[in-house]
């Protein structure tokens, strides 16, 4: 099943994307469910809401999709260097915060993003020529957690697992590494592109899922789910060790190689570029870059 919140001419709503990929039928939920997204659901009793009568063409109809969560209700966890060439790729480029170079880290490395950076599909991620002059982008599975726990054993990590979203980890690279901490570089508005469409975790393959960047229609990553460091499993024992996840919490597992910091020259993002994602069966995850103010 894949999910999208979405805005039509008249109002938001949640809805379950035909087979085909061609239309969405909304759930029977009020507005101010549906503009809460796939909290919507994940909050609920574990009964879906009934569906309405009717199908909303992606083409042809006024149709936004929006990010499937659109306000997390807390930061999302983040995974850092979690693919063996990502994290030569930052030695390489200069840009390692971390003091292990090109060693890959014994424990998975977990920082935060504010729920207030996430924008939707078509979104323009803002560049302010104020803050970075090394904006640069970040292809990224993210899990969404269906059922909290804490203390979770990674035996059982994917029965907490709703299903999975794509995240777009853009990174201020420059204030990652001036301010060592990585909040502040991941963080800045708009940085946290999110979706099109959220899926359960039956449709993902988790050691064997395609994780593409294109810039400009050139491909820049070319990862593979199969290749994480730290598998979803381990992540989520990590973290809910001692932090109790959340239904709706949000992981992002880390980027593949083919990061603009990882070129030489580096190749960062500039206004009037366009980032594109796929990671399939999720969908096409496609931003375009603006100065800041966007509009
Ligand atoms: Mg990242």
């Amino acid at each position: 099943m894949r999910i999208a919140a979405y805005r039509t001419a008249t109002r938001v709503e949640l809805g379950v994307l035909a087979p085909d990929g061609a239309s969405l039928q909304p759930f029977e939920l009020s507005e101010d469910e549906a503009r809460r997204g796939l909290l919507a659901l994940l909050e609920r009793d574990g009964s879906l809401p009934p569906l309405r009568d009717v199908a909303q063409r992606l083409a042809g109809e006024v149709l936004t999709v929006l990010a499937p969560i659109p306000r997390p209700r807390r930061n999302l966890f983040c995974v850092g260097k979690n693919y063996h060439a990502h994290v030569a790729e930052i030695a390489r480029g200069g840009f390692d915060t971390t003091g292990r170079g090109t060693q890959a880290a014994p424990a998975p490395i977990v920082f935060s993003k504010l729920p207030e950076c996430v924008i939707g599909p078509g979104a323009a991620i803002p560049r302010d020529a104020c803050v970075t002059g090394a904006l640069d982008y970040e292809a990224e599975l993210a899990v969404v957690i269906g059922r909290g726990g804490r203390a979770i054993a990674r035996e059982r990590a994917l029965e907490h697992v709703w299903g999975y979203t794509i995240v777009n980890d853009v990174t201020a690279r420059d204030v990652q590494k001036r301010h060592q901490q990585w909040l502040l570089g991941k963080s800045q508005d708009g940085f946290c592109p999110m979706g099109p469409y959220a899926v359960t975790r039956d449709e993902l393959d988790l050691d064997d899922t395609p994780v593409r960047c294109y810039v400009n229609d050139e491909l820049r990553q070319d990862g593979n789910t199969g290749l994480m460091m730290f598998d979803v499993p381990a992540l989520i024992a990590s973290i809910s060790a001692g932090i109790t996840l959340l239904p709706g919490d949000v992981i992002a597992t880390g980027t593949p190689a083919g990061v603009g910091a990882g070129f030489d020259p580096p190749r960062f993002l500039v206004p009037g570029d366009v980032v594109r994602i796929e990671i399939p069966p999720i969908g096409v995850l496609e931003n375009p870059v603006a100065a800041w103010p966007v509009s």
